[in-house]
């Protein structure tokens, strides 16, 4: 046997099995078919600093990150900073940080914002979001706070965020967001960023887990070789590696390639939809606003989010300012999202002149692209999530469709932990006894 266990995908998720593996004393080998690892929050290399393709930040309750931070000794790298957020509406930036900027919002009546307060406090004492799985985000929104709040407050969020979808959405996604979010002072939200950016998370996990085990990038995994009577091996870069277990933490859609499984389980994987993104990062001289965040209702807009980085996290080794512009499409069959990158650049550009109100220098531009950039968490969406535990014995599934209720750095390094310790906790029991069994 060449390895104990392969791991597919060098992501946050296949990372963190491969962390947990390496504690038990597993052999393992983990496969990327990228040349670097870090999935999702993999960096650009700018020569004197590194910063994400996707803008990330975590929150204060996410624990998983912390511990494993711990683990690794890295919490000196992490960086605190206060958040500042904005909704842009009617050629303006409205600052939402405070209760006192609440008050002061012009989009909402006083009642209003006293509904939109009684949202947010419902959400937070909602208790676990899966019970809310079957009931519609909007008729959720709309009992506790009425629809002139859903209509000009969040409907125009939402659906920024998920287009057509929007009516298919479940309030255990929209709960579960405000229950992260909650977590923040009179005087604003504080969140975290690393110095050097989440890559020194990534370095530091593969250091340790190489150390342990196999790390091979540039390499895809193309097949993997399992059935009803258990897992051989994988076939990658044309080679056979053999194994007794496999853990996949690619999603359905690059997972389906390399096998198909049986019934009901394909199925639940395949009912699972995902959206795609369209993230620009653009690199200007001057600041085009004072927030981090700014959500917009503006639907002329190329793009739905903007966050400027540089307003929240801003580094000695920067030499401009950074900015994401941000957009979601729901369905790749949109015309949108096959404009090419200077047709997208050039609309970004203009979008971000309009908020800013002046024309700005941009010194460079960068377009990421991703078709597997989250769930559309719609009703229902938690009974769709399969089991851990494959149809083929010593096949162990997770990904991006196993988010739930929302995608994030903690969420995957969780599933990689949780898989992992699935993976052993069940079958180095009869993987002894098989064992055993050949010695006699
Ligand atoms: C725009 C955007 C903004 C985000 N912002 C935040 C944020 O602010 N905070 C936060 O916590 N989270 C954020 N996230 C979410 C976070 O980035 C993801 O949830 C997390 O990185 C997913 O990690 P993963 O390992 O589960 O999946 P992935 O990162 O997708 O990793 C899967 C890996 O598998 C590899 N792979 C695929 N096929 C094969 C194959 N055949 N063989 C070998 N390897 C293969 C891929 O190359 C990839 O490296 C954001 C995501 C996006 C898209």
């Amino acid at each position: 046997m060449d390895h104990d266990v392969i791991v597919v995908g060098g992501g946050l998720a296949g990372l963190s099995a491969a962390l947990e593996l390496s504690k038990r004393g597993v052999s393992f080998l983990l496969v990327e078919s990228r040349e670097e690892l870090g999935g999702l929050t993999a960096v650009y290399r700018m020569g004197g600093y590194a910063i994400e393709r996707y803008y990330h930040h975590v929150f204060k309750g996410d624990e998983t990150f912390f511990s494993v931070i711990d683990e690794l000794g890295i919490r000196d790298m992490l960086a605190w900073r206060k958040s500042s957020v904005g909704h842009y509406s009617g050629g303006k930036i409205h600052r939402l940080d405070t209760p006192w900027d609440i008050l002061r919002f012009p989009d909402l009546s006083l009642k209003e914002k006293f509904l939109l307060a009684k949202v947010v406090r419902a959400a937070g004492r909602a208790g676990d979001p899966r019970a809310l799985d079957n009931v519609r985000a909007e008729d959720w929104i709309v009992e506790h706070c009425g629809t002139g709040v859903y209509e000009g407050f969040f409907k125009p969020l939402l659906s920024g965020k998920f287009g057509e979808a929007l009516s298919d959405i479940s309030a255990a996604w929209f709960v579960a967001r405000i229950q992260l979010r909650s977590n923040r002072s009179i005087k604003g939200e504080m969140l975290c960023y690393m110095d050097g950016s989440f890559s020194q998370l990534i370095d530091a996990l593969e250091e340790r887990v190489s150390r342990a085990g196999t790390v091979v990038k540039g390499r895809a995994v193309e097949r993997i070789i399992a059935g009803a009577s258990g897992v051989s091996g994988v076939v990658a870069g044309g080679e056979l590696i053999n194994c007794r277990r496999v853990i996949s933490t690619v999603s359905n859609r690059s997972l389906k390639p390399l096998i198909v499984f049986p019934g009901e389980y394909q199925s639940k994987l395949d009912s699972i939809r995902l959206q795609a993104t369209i993230c620009m990062l653009v690199g200007v001289e001057q600041r085009a606003t004072d927030c981090y965040w700014t959500n917009l209702n503006a639907p002329h807009l190329p793009f739905r989010l903007m966050l400027e980085h540089t307003n929240f996290y801003a580094s000695p080794q920067y030499d401009c300012k950074l900015i994401y512009l941000c957009t979601y499409v729901q369905d790749t069959s949109d015309p949108f999202w096959h404009k090419t990158d200077e047709e997208i650049a050039g609309l970004f550009i203009a979008g971000l002149e309009e908020i800013a109100g002046r024309k700005m220098n941009v010194k460079w531009w960068k377009i990421a692209r991703t078709d597997e950039s989250g769930p559309i968490y719609s009703l229902g969406y938690y009974d769709r999530i399969p089991d851990v535990r494959s149809p083929y014995p010593g096949l162990y599934v997770t990904g991006i469709e196993f988010s739930y209720p929302e995608r994030s750095i903690d969420m995957s390094l969780r599933m990689g932990r949780d898989i992992a310790s699935a993976c052993m906790g069940r079958d180095i029991a009869s993987a002894c006894m098989e064992d055993m069994g050949s010695d006699r």
